[in-house]
């Protein structure tokens, strides 16, 4: 084999990408991953999932030594902003993580190319220098195999044309130079609550306009409520049911349209109605690959497209847009090339939102058990009642566990309160091993822990909840 013909090319280093490069390699594959960013790690580990949580750590520490200590018996002196060394921390923590992956490719004999990739015919690859990847010259890689993993970008809203400053998206978001005084959310989703949380928090007044009527769809409605009333209650406004059309900008400000409504001005925008796969520039023609009406690319239980050898995981191919969905997919595609086998458990994908208090969910929400037809029971628990959410000083929010009512098994599991993204692997593995709500029920959950809710819920799911 030459240095330039590998068993298997990565299109894309995100967790998709680089993950399922990393998981080939063990299995003996000579693998390579191009990637057209200096970085490695992709949307999430650059400017999405670490870069947000980082700024979402510091922001409540802010928030709570300015408003939260005095309860404890802290006295602080009086609280300031330095958002310079909070956004050059965000930016260490990237770097450390990015180069982590460099490392693991090295350590796992990853080779990396430098460029954006087309594939240019069945099992060829061309890399072509991209801005900022180092000017590398064109070169042509011949894989056995070929693994999309291209992931998404921001998807546009006509009338609203992000302009890199005033009017932006969440990579805008996460490095303002300055807080804004009005901060316009275009979306009450995953982004457009996360970052609107962050710039609150750090001091803005923040307006969240959405089209409907409700915020997070697709997450279980009481939640999703519950969400929202918690949210006001720290001075997040919202806007729903506007529909957005248009954004001008003049003189540092910008002004915002809404159908039916009056305009609402802003000194910063963030766009944040979802994301879009990226396909294009990959020459998916010259393999005969046609992505669907939403841009996606189709594949089939193997991740495979209408091309052979050619696979698409991640964002590319829809579903949720999640970094660990498209890892789990990544690491299914290349077992099943290498062993046969390789399969991905949708109905125990969770989904976190990682605002204050954190919304966790897995399995399927209330309103589509009810749509189905599907007969259930449904426990829930308020962790008011949990010792160690007083001891916390966090008692907002509650979990929901909805089971089936002929066998029990557990088939959502739905919670919003704090850490509520780490309570939530209970519940994934509890659905992966087809768990019934009383199997979680007889489990001992440690005491005190948040934990506990978890348990309580899923008796509460039998009516005999120990503490309400
Ligand atoms: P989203 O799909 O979560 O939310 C977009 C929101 O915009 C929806 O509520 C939608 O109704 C609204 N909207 C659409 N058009 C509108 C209009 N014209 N006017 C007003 N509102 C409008 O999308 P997102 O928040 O942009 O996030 C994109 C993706 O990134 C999501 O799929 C999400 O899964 C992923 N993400 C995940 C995390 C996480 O896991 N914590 C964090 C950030 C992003």
């Amino acid at each position: 084999m030459t240095p330039r013909e590998h068993d298997l090319l990565v299109i894309g280093s995100g967790p998709g990408g680089y993950v399922a490069a990393i998981r080939a390699a063990q299995l003996g594959l000579n693998t390579a991953c191009v990637e057209s960013e200096p970085a490695l790690g992709g949307t999430c580990l650059r400017v999405g999932c670490i870069p947000s949580k980082a700024m979402l750590e510091s922001s409540e520490r802010f928030h709570e030594a300015a408003h939260a200590m005095a309860p404890h018996g802290v006295q602080v002196g009086s609280v300031s902003l330095d958002l310079p060394t909070m956004l050059k921390r965000k930016d260490e923590i990237v770097r450390g993580l990015t180069g982590g992956v460099d490392l693991l490719f090295k350590k796992n004999k990853v080779t990396r190319y430098a460029g954006r990739g087309r594939i240019v015919g069945p099992g060829r690859v061309v890399v072509e220098s991209a801005e900022g990847a180092g000017g590398a010259p064109a070169a042509e890689i011949a894989a056995k195999h070929i693994l999309i993993a291209t992931g998404s970008r921001s998807a546009d809203l006509p009338g609203v044309k992000p302009d890199g400053d005033r009017i932006g998206t969440s990579t805008e978001a996460l490095a303002y130079a300055e807080v804004p005084k009005h901060l316009v959310v275009i979306g009450a989703g995953y982004i457009g609550l996360e970052m609107g949380s962050v710039w609150l928090r750090l001091g803005a007044k923040v307006t969240v306009l959405e089209y409907l009527d409700r915020i997070l769809p697709g997450m279980d409605a009481e939640i999703a409520g519950e969400a929202l009333r918690l949210l006001k209650r720290q001075g997040m406004e919202f806007r729903l049911g506007a529909k957005v059309t248009g954004a001008k900008t003049a003189k540092g400000r910008v002004v915002v349209s809404c159908e039916g409504q009056d305009p609402i001005e802003a000194d910063r925008v963030l766009l944040a109605v979802g994301r879009v796969p990226n396909t294009e520039g990959l020459g998916l023609a010259s393999v005969g690959i046609e992505p669907d009406a939403r841009g996606r690319i189709p594949v089939d239980d193997r991740f495979q497209t209408s091309a052979p050898g050619i696979y698409a995981i991640g964002d590319v191919i829809g579903g949720a847009m999640l970094a660990h969905k498209a890892s789990e997919e990544g690491v299914a595609c290349v077992e099943r090339i290498v062993t046969g086998y390789g399969h991905v458990n949708y109905d125990a994908i969770p989904g976190v939102v990682y605002t204050q208090p954190e919304i966790a969910s897995v399995g399927r929400t209330e309103e589509e058990l009810t749509t189905a037809g599907v007969a259930h029971r449904k426990g829930v628990f308020f962790f008011r009642g949990i010792g160690r959410s007083r001891a916390l000083g966090q008692i907002d929010g509650r979990v929901k566990i909805l089971a089936d009512a002929s066998t029990d098994r557990i088939l959502g599991v739905h919670i919003i309160g704090a850490r509520a993204g780490d309570l939530i692997a209970e519940a994934v593995a509890a659905i992966e091993f087809g768990a019934s709500a009383e199997d979680i029920a007889r489990i001992s959950h440690a005491h005190p822990t948040l934990a506990e809710a978890v348990k309580e819920a899923a008796l509460a799911v039998d009516g005999r909840p120990i503490h309400a």
